[in-house]
């Protein structure tokens, strides 16, 4: 048997737009820069996969060490599989039609197979679904005979109790009627990516939503290039797909849009993007801000850990930790930055909330930029005042004004709303970075990590004054 020339990740891929998985697969070259979420990716506490392995224990690993093994591990699995003293496979290697898979655990049922596919997820997703599909029809194909398919994803609903309890940490849900309906499909779908693969230049395929779902494509800097960065595809003034439907008429000047106020906003953002200004509706400014004064008011900026499977006692799956917070404020006529963490023990998470209390129990306005959760986890230590009604969120409040930058690179809204009020600003160091750099380095850089947080604060504050001095 040959090399294969898919796996799951490149016909996931191609299901999301052909031109991706050529690309990837012969143009390599022309993919963007990892973005720092990529690039910080870290060892999220225990590995998901390998925990939902213990639900099976006594497995034979397969697992490859690098992909020059494949094709070995391929021939280790089919002995494994007619070996009736196996019971279960992890990472099981089988390869049908030119794709290559590598499934979570195979276990044996009687005289047939039960395979399952690990996920880190709160739900099933199309994705996933798809996936399956793929997955099944390998392994239905290799001539493995299968009494079940199944999903296994995270309980959002566990609460850790002491001991973690994996079967209830885990929802394992059977799709087989789903990857059995797919199996003429899925067949249909390889044999397009597969002709795609044998094209001589990349597919012509316009931009369209398929660049940023499910996923965003790495491949925007080339595809998008030639997008000037004054089009409407870089306005909010309505949804991406009428953007792109927009932008398409444009481009082959068959139409405008009929829409008359739609397209004075859209207009408007159109200019700004012209002139690298941003737009604001000062009409909009809520009342209670106004003739607000800082000195009362205190900033807020908070990390937080968020484990798939639970750390801390009495929590859930992706239950927030707080990790450390900095907070701006205003104390003996000058502005103060402070802050904390509990990166070496997360079960002095409180610590952490009660330092911020010691802040908030005055009767400030606490400004947060994005931060859903702090209200509530202040309010689980700290009794009064109840913070909900003197919290105001920065993010949302842009929202309402109707903030509008243009952003062809793609900056994070925070990044974005930096850019844009205060330009000779260096941006602050990504949070994920500063999650992992606390998470996993030691106590000695902790400061360093500290020190680059508060930053966060100190710019919320010059933008709101910023802000002000314009309303
Ligand atoms: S940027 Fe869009 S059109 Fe280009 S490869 Fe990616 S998904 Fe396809």
């Amino acid at each position: 048997m040959g090399k294969h020339l898919l796996s799951k990740s490149t016909f996931i891929r191609g299901m999301q737009c052909q031109k991706s998985l050529y690309l990837h697969k012969k143009r390599p070259f022309l993919r963007d820069k990892i973005s720092p979420e990529q690039l910080a990716k870290f060892k999220r506490g225990t590995d998901v996969g390998v925990l939902a392995r213990d639900l099976f224990p006594g497995g034979v690993d397969m697992s490859p060490k690098s992909p020059a093994q494949y094709q070995q591990k391929r021939e280790e699995t089919a002995a494994a599989l007619s070996d009736p003293t196996i019971q279960v496979i992890y990472e099981a290697v089988v390869q049908y039609d030119d794709v290559l898979i590598m499934l979570d655990i195979l276990m044996r049922d009687g005289d047939k197979w039960k395979a399952i596919e690990v996920k880190s997820s709160l739900k099933i997703s199309s994705t996933y679904l798809q996936d399956a599909a793929l997955q099944y029809y390998v392994l239905k194909n290799a001539g493995i005979d299968m009494s079940d398919f199944s999903l296994m994803f995270v309980n959002s609903d566990y609460l850790l109790d002491e001991k973690l309890e994996l079967d209830q940490l885990f929802i394992i849900q059977s799709v087989i009627g789903h990857t059995e309906t797919h199996l003429e499909d899925t067949a249909k779908k390889i044999a397009l990516c597969k002709q795609t693969l044998n094209l001589q230049k990349s597919p012509e395929i316009d931009i369209g939503l398929q660049c940023n779902e499910p996923y965003p494509c790495d491949f925007k800097g080339h595809c998008w290039k030639s997008v000037p960065a004054d089009a409407v595809l870089y306005t909010t003034a309505t949804d991406e797909e009428t953007r792109f439907l927009m932008f398409h008429e444009m481009e082959s000047k068959s139409a405008t849009c009929s829409n008359n106020s739609l397209n004075e906003r859209i207009e408007h953002q159109i200019n700004a993007l012209k002139n690298g200004s941003f737009l604001i509706d000062k009409k909009n400014l809520p009342t209670k801000l106004e003739g607000i004064n800082f000195e009362k008011a205190i900033f807020v900026k908070a990390l937080y850990y968020k484990p798939a499977v639970p750390v801390l006692n009495q929590t859930k799956p992706y239950q927030p930790i707080p990790l450390a917070l900095a907070l701006s404020y205003f104390e003996n006529n000058s502005w103060k930055t402070s802050s904390m963490h509990c990166a070496n023990d997360l079960s002095d998470w409180k610590k952490v909330v009660l330092f911020a209390a010691r802040f908030l129990q005055e009767e400030k306005t606490i400004f947060v930029y994005g931060d859903s959760d702090l209200c509530d986890i202040i309010s689980s230590v700290v009794q009064r005042p109840k913070p909900e009604e003197r919290l105001l969120d920065l993010e949302k409040l842009l929202h309402d004004l109707d903030f509008f930058y243009g952003n062809p690179s793609g900056l994070n809204p925070f990044d974005l709303a930096v850019s844009a009020f205060l330009p000779e600003e260096k941006l602050p160091k990504n949070e994920v970075w500063l999650i992992k750099d606390l998470l996993e380095s030691g106590t000695e850089k902790s400061s360093n990590v500290l020190k680059h947080l508060e930053k966060y604060p100190q710019l919320m504050l010059a933008m709101m004054k910023k802000l002000f001095d314009m309303a």
